[in-house]
């Protein structure tokens, strides 16, 4: 079985007599590691030698820092193949899957090796009569990132790598279900010549948690996760004084015009809605179909709902879409999708009753619609999490506005038209952080912020690009004059 240690000072170190959790391989249903539920005890240590690095780490110019995340980027590709069947096998994505978003969060160090630019302050001269103005960037101190199950490699480097680029330390808290990933890009890091303490891993759940959210060192704090635990992370964050950015849940709406291309909308609603089990913040839950688009684009919907292979991920052949995370989570979404069908939902394509042959221990489920479903229903209230689409009709734009609107959730959104008035409408009044034209899954690149509204985020400045570099940094404003009559002073002897 796999160890897991955790990562204090630049030693990795098993913690032994705690209570430990297990790690799944979900496409075989057995138990790979064992991750310890540390406490504040192990927390502790892990701030301090944190914030014992951090006096250093300030004061390593920018351009070294880049140059960690330069070579950091080299090992990642050299290593990409493992890091991505890590992902595979603790998460359950597909290998191409596992590229796809680790690729993404190694975009993230790429963005980091610009930090000298990204760090350049303003400066007014002559702010009054021999007054200059100029702002730092300076770093906050110690920094944690908490982490959620479905990114195991990319929402951690959405964290680590600009926090660390912009001179702080930190102390990073992967999810307690894939553990293994964040251990071994936290290697690789290590490998490129991180200096001790400066960056730590710890592992747990919400005892682990709560000591980082309260620990006096602490100065912020990333948080990815479901929307509860969101709220409850920037609530005792900054309670505590700390600076946080917590991103939730989701509950995304693709409108579908009657005028869309149906052979890409199809295409882009297939893969929205069932990449990664359905389990990503930016999956596609329901599709709004307005007029006769539902008649338009749902009998080859289901048809490529049906043709969707589902099976292991720890194989040369790899399937069309692999488990969901555990078996627990499995028997949630089967209720979600009972609950539909109890209140007068339509089942289209049912994949509850999914068998894998040669896996039977695996947490599969298979692609499922779910039509007809009405607002004020469970299924279309909660985060599904899984591979479910909904559909709901509408006679019209406007409608469909206003339904994707009332939502709790506002992270993404999309609409397919070839209208460009209808584009345009939806995208001036739809109320989502990230909006798609076209485009099913409308997450953003690392240069851009992943800007969640509402319930699906809490805080002020979001991950991800020049508001990220704003997070990890303070502002500091220095106004100067120089005294002195001139007569005599050394600048002017030379005349
Ligand atoms: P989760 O909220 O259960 O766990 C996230 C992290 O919080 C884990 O590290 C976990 O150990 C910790 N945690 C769990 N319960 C806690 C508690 N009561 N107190 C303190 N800490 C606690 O989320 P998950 O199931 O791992 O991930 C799926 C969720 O994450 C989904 O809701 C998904 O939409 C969301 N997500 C959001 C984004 C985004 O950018 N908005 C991205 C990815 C995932």
């Amino acid at each position: 079985m796999t160890s897991c240690p955790v990562f204090i000072g630049g030693e990795w170190r098993e913690i032994n007599g705690l209570e430990t959790s297990p790690v799944y391989n979900p496409s075989r249903g057995d138990v790979i590691a064992q991750v310890p539920l540390c406490g504040a005890d192990v927390v502790n240590e892990a701030v301090e030698a944190a914030a014992t690095a951090f006096p250093a780490w300030r004061d390593t110019p920018p351009v070294e820092r880049a140059r960690l995340f330069f070579r950091y980027r080299q090992l990642l590709e050299e290593n990409f193949d493992k890091i991505c069947q890590l992902v595979s096998r603790e998460h359950g994505k597909t290998l191409a899957e596992a590229k796809g978003s680790a690729y993404r969060g190694l975009e993230n160090v790429e963005y980091a090796c610009g930090i000298p630019t990204l760090l350049m302050g303003d400066t007014l001269e002559q702010l009054a009569r021999g007054v200059d103005c100029e702002t730092m960037n300076q770093p906050l101190g110690v920094c944690v990132g908490i982490t959620p199950f479905n990114f195991p490699a990319m929402v951690p480097m959405w964290m680590f790598p600009l926090a660390l680029a912009c001179g702080n330390t930190f102390v990073l808290k992967p999810s307690e279900k894939v553990p293994l990933t964040s251990n071994y890009i936290i290697e690789l890091l290590e490998k490129a010549g991180l200096p001790k303490g400066v960056l730590n891993v710890v592992h747990g759940g919400r005892e682990c948690v709560d000591a980082l959210l309260t620990h006096p060192k602490v100065k912020a704090i990333s948080f990815v996760g479901s929307s509860p635990v969101a709220k409850h992370i920037y609530e005792t964050g900054t309670r505590h004084g700390k600076r946080v950015q917590a991103n939730g849940g989701a509950k995304n709406y693709i409108v579908v015009m009657p005028d869309a291309d149906v052979a890409r909308t199809v295409e882009a609603l297939s893969t929205a809605a069932f990449g990664c089990a359905g389990e990503r913040c930016m999956a596609g839950s329901t599709a709004i179909a307005v007029g006769k688009a539902a008649e338009h684009v749902l009998p080859s919907l289901v048809e490529a709902a049906r043709a969707i292979k589902v099976g292991p991920t720890d194989t040369k052949i790899q399937p069309d879409m692999g488990p969901v995370i555990t078996a627990q989570h499995r028997d949630r979404v089967f209720s979600l999708v009972a609950s539909g069908e109890k209140e007068g939902a339509k089942i289209l394509t049912d994949g509850r009753g999914l068998r894998v042959a040669d896996a039977p221990n695996g947490f599969y489920m298979g692609a499922t619609i779910v039509d007809n479903v009405q607002d004020e229903m469970t299924i279309a209230r909660e985060e599904v999490f899984g591979p479910v689409l909904n559909v709901m009709r509408m006679n019209d734009l406007d409608a469909a506005i206003e339904i994707a609107n009332r939502s709790s959730y506002g992270n993404g959104a999309a609409i397919f038209t070839n209208s460009g008035k209808a584009a345009r409408e939806f995208k001036h009044r739809v109320k989502a952080g990230m909006v798609g034209i076209n485009v099913g899954v409308p997450a953003t690149m690392a240069m851009f912020p992943f800007t969640g509204w509402d319930e699906s985020f809490y805080g002020d400045l979001h991950i991800q690009g020049k508001e990220a570099v704003q997070f990890y940094t303070q502002q500091k404003v220095v106004s100067s004059r120089w005294f002195g009559d001139g007569v005599g002073d050394v600048w002017r002897s030379s005349k």
